[in-house]
């Protein structure tokens, strides 16, 4: 048998026409014509102001908190459980990641946790739309309002979901974006930061760029700062997917659909959660599974991968991995986030790869199922 993949593009022959003209016609005075129509698309898509291609989402969370005015002695709250990129920027700039617990139905940021951990130092909060799905926006902007803190939305995982009508990523100061090999929109690697704050969005362009201003010919600059750019290749290829991106959505929302019908009423399975004031995009397919089944997400992980299914870890708490796990921060949050301790061991990433078809769907689902059924039997699994 094939082994199933667990993330992957769909790319089409207007990716490779449009990449093709790039980096044919992309230079001399046409050097930068693919990144002024991919941000000019994106920020119509989101119906923001401003966008700005960067070579990765981490980068634009880097320049979210500097242009925000993060730094040493200010605190950030971040969920517990996502990515270590959500949170690593949070430590570039010299502030203090502070992690806060996930909301037991979505995953992403609980607003109530966000609260409990508010202090004088806190300064901005990164919401994680994560998987796709949605925080509780008004909850958390209620919460930021009232403490005057700044919001950058990590919407990396999120292009195309939506709460009560409005577009992941337009919410807050700042939103940012992930255009790696393994998201649904991709440029290979990329991403991409958005904005109504025109000032903001002024300070990150002179950030990007060595700290110069944009369109300067006189090689002059005013400080030191980062060099974040993406090449015409991958803007070529991330404008040709973002005038995909309906059918790309859909066809993550068909794999979801196809695993739930499978999934569906089997005891013990937790899928993602279809918030109803949300629009998700089922980015990866997900599954929590009963600790009663005793096996953790390494070991489920083990077995699906002997069986030619590959599949990815739920993203262990930030407070539990070495990078962050001896900070007074990470001692704090091992006592107080119950709900990532208590999901994200048990908890897998199934194939969720544009390239799933019906077939694969059911081969992972009858695999998954077999090994449940091993597993409650106390059959040994192997
Ligand atoms: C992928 C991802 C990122 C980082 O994206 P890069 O483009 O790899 O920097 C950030 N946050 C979350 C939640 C992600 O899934």
């Amino acid at each position: 048998m094939e082994r199933i993949p667990v993330a992957g593009p769909w790319i089409t022959q207007k990716e490779i026409d449009y990449v093709t003209d790039a980096v044919t016609n992309g230079w001399y005075g046409n050097a930068n014509v693919y990144h002024e129509r991919f941000e000019r698309a994106f920020a119509g898509y989101l119906g923001v102001r401003h966008a700005m291609a960067l070579p990765s989402c981490t980068s634009g969370i880097h320049l979210a908190l500097l242009a925000l005015g993060v730094g040493p002695g200010d605190e950030v709250i971040v969920p517990d459980a996502t990515w270590i990129a959500s949170a690593a920027p949070i430590t570039y700039v010299g502030a203090t990641p502070v992690f806060a617990d996930i909301d037991e139905r979505t995953w992403c940021l609980s607003a109530e946790s966000f609260e409990a951990c508010v202090t004088p130092k806190t300064k901005a909060v990164i919401p994680v739309a994560l998987y796709g799905n949605m925080p509780d926006m008004d909850a958390i902007e209620d919460v930021a309002r009232q403490h005057g803190i700044v919001i950058v939305e990590d919407a990396a995982e999120a292009i195309g979901s939506e709460y009560k009508g409005k577009k992941a990523g337009s919410f807050g100061d700042a939103g940012v974006f992930s255009f790696h090999g393994s998201k649904t929109l991709t440029t290979g690697e990329g991403g991409m930061l958005v904005t109504d704050a025109t000032k903001l969005f002024e300070r990150a362009q002179f950030l990007r760029d060595h700290g110069r201003k944009p369109g300067d010919k006189m090689f002059f600059n005013h400080e030191v700062a980062y060099k974040y750019k993406m090449t015409s290749m991958q803007a070529a290829l991330g404008l040709a997917q973002l005038e995909r991106i309906e059918e790309l959505l859909e066809q993550k929302r068909r794999i979801f659909s196809l695993y739930q019908k499978e999934l569906n009423g089997v005891e013990g399975v937790t899928l993602n959660y279809g918030t109803p004031d949300a629009k998700n995009v089922y980015w990866m397919v997900t599954v929590v599974l009963d600790p009663k089944f005793n096996l953790s997400k390494e070991r489920l992980m083990e077995i699906m991968s002997e069986r030619n299914i590959d599949c990815r870890p739920f993203f262990h708490p930030l407070s539990s991995i070495p990078a962050y796990r001896d900070t007074e921060q990470a001692r704090l949050a091992r006592a107080r986030n119950q709900v990532s301790y208590r999901l994200t061991p048990y908890g897998l990433n199934l194939p969720s790869a544009l390239s799933m078809t019906k077939e694969k769907v059911g081969i992972v689902c009858t695999t998954l199922k077999d090994i449940l059924r091993e597993s409650a039997s106390g059959s040994q699994v192997s």
